[in-house]
């Protein structure tokens, strides 16, 4: 089988689960251009746990996360099914990383959110992970290393969060001029990736002042993390996407082995 390629999407806010704009253009794009999945794992910025898990039902109900935005985001199905049959396929791989089934949980908007536009007709298996808060992101880096197997399984690893993201500054108006301070580590992140250079990535706290605005706190910045740990020694990366949203918000997403 096809190594199957891996993605950090950002998906910032939830309006764009409805909104026709660049960025949902970019996500239609990227389904249409990558070789089809047999299941699809989302590490999701929205599902914080202790110990790691994934979501094991045949049928997951669809998690409407968030609150105070327009009835019409509610009215949004993504009616997928669980990637039951791929996780046994590859139990072995979830048991070496310590990974705990949960047959109750079902996908949170981190998932469908972008699945809706990727693969809008909700016809590959999903699964999602959770993000251990007890772990340091050299911790979550090493588990994320432990998952590159599932690739050769056709399942294709998306991070989704947002590399910049702070929800307390954030501008009501989603074309809202980007802060400074934003763009700049934005692109110390984009250069970080580029170069390769995760030891830097796994230290952003080590990056002052600018990180700590960018990332006040980690949830939404370390599925990039597990996205850049599955990069093969010879794999290439491409960014599918640049730019911001609501100010405060990069909404940058990459593309690695395809
Ligand atoms: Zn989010």
């Amino acid at each position: 089988m096809e190594k199957a390629p891996v993605l950090f999407l950002g998906h910032g806010s939830p309006m764009n689960i409805i909104l026709k704009n660049e960025y949902t253009a970019s996500l239609m794009q990227l389904g249409e251009s990558l070789p089809k999945p047999k299941a699809i794992l989302v590490v999701s910025a929205h599902w914080l746990t202790k110990g790691t898990f994934i979501t094991a039902n045949k049928h997951p109900e669809i998690i409407y996360d968030f609150y105070g935005f327009p009835q019409e985001l509610y009215d949004v199905r993504y009616p997928c099914s669980g990637a039951t049959a791929q996780i046994k396929e590859a139990a072995s791989i979830f048991e070496n990383a310590s990974i705990v089934y949960d047959h109750q949980r079902g996908l949170d908007h981190a998932a469908w959110a972008v699945l809706k536009h990727m693969y809008p007709n909700a016809d590959i298996p999903v699964m999602e992970m959770s993000l251990d808060y007890r772990k340091n992101p050299q911790e979550h880096y090493e588990l994320a290393q432990k998952l590159a197997p599932l690739r050769e399984h056709g399942i294709l690893i998306i991070g989704s969060g947002n590399m910049v993201h702070n929800l307390r500054l954030v501008d009501w108006d989603m074309d809202a001029k980007p802060f400074e301070w934003a763009v700049n580590f934005d692109n110390i992140l984009k250069q970080c990736l580029i170069e390769r250079n995760h030891q830097a990535l796994i230290e952003y706290e080590k990056m002052g002042k600018e990180a700590l605005l960018s990332i006040p706190t980690n949830e939404h910045y370390l599925p990039l993390l597990y996205a850049a740990a599955l990069q093969g020694q010879d794999e290439n990366l491409t960014f599918t996407y640049e730019g911001f949203q609501n100010a405060s918000m990069s909404m940058r997403c990459l593309s690695i082995g395809m």
